[in-house]
């Protein structure tokens, strides 16, 4: 089990890692600058809700970014975050710290093709 504290921060880096997966979005969008100043007074929650209109907009792999990242949140509230979905062991928290948002451990991300946007096997 993390640290209390470890844990905010991996999930602070989440809720931002998702942030910026929208904000590369705003570049594209005209009417951005309005919401994004409205959701950085919402709470979390609240947030959630405004960006959906704004993920529908998105591609399939920015989609599935998000996907993943809220699946590791989730994990967080419930205490199950930085086990490997697939052998239920720990995930290194070297892999961890270079992808956070990982659901699988580093042997089960290379024995199956599902895990998303595994970066080379060095991790
Ligand atoms: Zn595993």
């Amino acid at each position: 089990m993390m640290a209390e504290n470890k844990l905010m921060q991996v999930k602070e880096l989440l809720l931002r890692q998702r942030l910026e997966i929208f904000q590369r979005k705003q570049r594209l969008e005209n009417n951005w600058d309005e919401l994004s100043e409205r959701e950085i007074e919402m709470e979390e929650t609240a947030q959630k809700g405004a960006l959906a209109e704004i993920y529908e907009q998105l591609d399939e792999q920015e989609q599935q970014e998000i996907e993943t990242i809220d699946l590791a949140l989730d994990k967080i509230d419930s205490d199950s975050y930085g086990i490997c979905e697939e052998c239920l062991k720990p995930i290194t928290p070297e892999r961890l710290a270079l992808l956070p948002a990982t659901p699988y451990c580093i042997a089960c991300s290379l024995s199956q093709d599902k895990s998303p946007k595994v970066p080379p096997a060095s991790i």
